[in-house]
């Protein structure tokens, strides 16, 4: 049996749907409905039943959101990205393939060039540092002669994106005539990964039992003009409102992908029109035409 934490999430709920269409056997598990087995990793003790007595175990479980912040936020992001994943890593016995996700956010942003796993880790704001400290308890568990494999996705987007990332919020403000709200400059850039691919990499971390991180990401990306544009094209035309960035998000995100190619074989390739046009249509977003999406508000603060 695989178990698969946060599995009425984002990208739970997709590799929940790939690895039963390979046939096998998982029980997927959240506090949400939506799971096979609705219970919380740091409170009920048959969450951790079921990730101890699995084959394999995927733990995407956590909190997110880079924008939030203050002290509500904070202790969230310790409950459900901290203490979930030791709770996990206690539970799981060594020797069971374990694949955890982290995010990119631990990297800071790109230095100058793509981010490799080795880097230096600079995180900034209360998520990725939640991230590095899951990194961190994971590496007992390598030390100790364990087996863990950490996952840094970058941008993830398609079918029942999160609602607070900016495609899934782009979709649904052009689907109701809304502005699109751009945080940031237009020229920030994004290394944005189809889901498909993620679980993909996902899969493959556990099958040939990779050890430690390992970017989920594609080495190349797109301006938010780019992914804007792709969302009016899927969509329809839409006014765009650039406003400040939250201090914590980053100018720019971008995976090396060279571990990735040599440890798995492939690396994932993002085609972003269809990517936004499936998401679109997942989210019920008719597309209404399209047209070059129009700045009508630029910039009044930071880049
Ligand atoms: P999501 O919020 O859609 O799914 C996470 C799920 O975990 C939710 O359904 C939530 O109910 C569940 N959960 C949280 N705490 C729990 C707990 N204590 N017990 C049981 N269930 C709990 O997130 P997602 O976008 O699918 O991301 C999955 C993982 O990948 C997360 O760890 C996230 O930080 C990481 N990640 C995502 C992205 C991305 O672009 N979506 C990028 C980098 C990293």
């Amino acid at each position: 049996m695989i178990a698969v934490t946060g599995a009425a999430g984002f990208i739970g709920r997709h590799l929940v749907a790939d690895l039963r269409g390979g046939g096998d056997d998982v029980v997927g598990l959240d506090r949400r409905p939506g799971a096979d087995i609705v219970a919380d990793l740091v409170a009920d003790d048959i969450a951790l039943d079921v990730v101890r007595s699995a084959d394999a175990v995927f733990h995407l479980a956590g909190a997110g959101g880079v924008r939030r912040s203050g002290r509500t936020a904070e202790a969230t992001w310790w409950r459900d990205n901290v203490l979930a994943t030791d709770a996990v890593l206690r539970a799981v016995p060594r020797s069971t393939p374990l694949v955890v996700a982290s995010s990119s956010s631990v990297y800071g942003g790109t230095a100058g060039r793509a981010c490799r796993e080795g880097d230096p880790l600079r995180p900034r704001g209360g998520y990725a540092r939640s991230k590095l400290a899951v990194e961190r308890l994971t590496r007992r568990r390598l030390a100790a002669g364990g087996h863990v494999a950490v996952a840094r996705p970058f941008t993830v987007a398609g079918e029942h994106q999160r609602p607070d990332m900016a495609l899934a919020r782009w979709i649904a403000a052009a689907a109701a005539g809304e502005p699109l709200r751009v945080f940031g400059s237009p020229a920030r850039r994004r290394d944005v990964t189809d889901v498909r691919q993620v679980v993909a990499v996902l899969v493959a971390m556990a099958r040939r039992e990779v050890l430690g991180s390992l970017n989920v990401g594609t080495g190349t990306s797109f301006t938010l003009r780019e992914m804007v544009d792709a969302v009016v094209e899927a969509v329809g035309p839409a006014e765009i409102v650039v406003e400040r960035a939250h201090r914590d998000e980053v100018e720019a995100s971008l995976a090396d992908t060279g571990r990735c190619r040599r440890l798995l074989g492939f690396v994932p390739v993002t085609d972003l029109a269809a990517l936004v046009r499936r998401q679109a249509a997942a989210a019920g977003a008719a597309a209404t035409g399209g047209g070059p999406a129009e700045v009508l508000r630029p910039a009044s603060a930071s880049a």
